[in-house]
């Protein structure tokens, strides 16, 4: 809207003033209606709605599973796909927002509810920041953002749009540190998150330190092997001095065995100085009624056995909290019928 904003205030011969006012109402305000945009005359109010709708965001939330702590969104976009978002809330009030990147995903990971779905299209810059907006303009904080949702960010080249649009400091003047960006490593994407963006957090997803093993559970290590992945995040850590987070879901029998934990071990201890700066996040595996049936949760003493054995080795990991399974809003379940 932003863009076509200022378009269309221009087209009418409009003072760009006024478009500081829409900007300020917006995210100053937090209106979220143009015909409460009092400040502005009624025919520029007008000229709003007829050019954008009523309100400020196009995208609508069709549906929501809500409890104090966990609240799913399903956004239908203008063509009728629906995208899903979840909203955490932490203890003291500490609000989370999960978005997605894409409707669907290509990618196909075996574990992922999401990957069953195929890739329906990329969102746009505004269609994924509208999912925040929508939560903004509803009274809640936008106190940490995570590109955790469906799709895969760094295959959508308007993920980086949405990262102007979220850190400029007149809009949503988000510091890029509160905001994570979880990838299953395309490369040529991490190297431009590296020069653009380096403050914004990076997960890897990682999920088997084996090659083979990985191909088959994540089809892209074909393209995109892990050990040149883990060369680029190298480089990562190099140039930013951040911490990236090694994302590993745990499957029973599957990847939590001490030979896995042993390789893992090896891969990140291997890294010389940029060891330290790799932190593993444990992912317990959310059951979903669309993968296959051989994946199972780990239990929580092997989960507990894993965690111990990185740590041991002198590696920074945490077991990632549990939230919104009861509400197939966790990581990996988000799968939507008619997408
Ligand atoms: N496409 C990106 C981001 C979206 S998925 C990526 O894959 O990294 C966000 C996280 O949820 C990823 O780490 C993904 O591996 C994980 N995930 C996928 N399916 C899951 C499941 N069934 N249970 C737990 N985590 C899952
Ligand atoms: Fe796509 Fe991520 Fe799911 Fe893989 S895990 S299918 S990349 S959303």
């Amino acid at each position: 809207m932003i863009e076509k904003l200022y378009d269309l205030l221009n087209k009418n011969n409009i003072p760009e003033y006024r478009f500081n006012q829409i900007i300020h109402s917006i995210f100053k305000q937090r209106i979220g209606k143009y015909e409460d945009m009092k400040t502005l005359p009624k025919n520029i109010r007008e000229l709003l709605i007829n050019e954008f709708g009523s309100t400020v965001y196009k995208v609508k939330p069709t549906l929501e599973n809500d409890s104090e702590q966990v609240g799913k969104m399903l956004f239908e976009l203008c063509d009728g796909n629906k995208v899903e978002a979840v909203r955490l809330r932490y203890q003291r009030g500490w609000e989370s927002f999960c978005i997605s990147s894409q409707c669907g995903c290509c990618f196909g990971c075996k574990f992922c509810a999401t990957g069953t779905l195929g890739l329906k299209r990329n969102m746009t810059a505004e269609e994924i920041t509208d999912q925040l907006l929508y939560f903004f303009l509803s009274g809640h904080n936008l106190d940490s953002i995570s590109f955790m949702g469906m799709g895969e960010p760094l295959a959508n080249p308007h993920v980086f749009e949405a990262l102007s649009l979220l850190t400029t400091p007149n809009y949503f003047g988000l510091s890029q540190r509160r905001i994570t960006l979880s990838t299953i490593g395309i490369i040529p994407g991490i190297r431009r998150l590296t020069e653009e963006y380096p403050q914004v957090n990076l997960a890897y997803s990682l999920h088997s330190p084996f090659d083979e093993q990985r191909s088959e559970l994540m089809p892209i290590n074909k393209t995109y092997p892990l050990h040149e992945v883990m060369k680029v995040l190298d480089n990562h850590i190099q140039c930013t001095g951040r911490k990236v987070f090694i994302a590993y879901i745990l499957l029973d029998k599957v990847n939590d065995t001490m030979k896995h934990v042993e390789a893992l071990v090896k891969l990140l201890k291997g890294r010389g100085a940029c060891s330290r700066l790799y932190h593993v996040d444990l992912i317990p595996y959310n059951h979903t009624d669309k993968t296959e049936s051989r994946f199972t949760p780990s239990n929580s003493n092997q989960i507990q056995r894993f965690r111990k054995k990185l740590q041991d080795a002198g590696i920074e990991v945490t077991v990632r909290a549990q939230f919104g399974s009861g509400v197939n809003a966790a990581c990996g379940q988000l799968y939507i019928k008619s997408v």
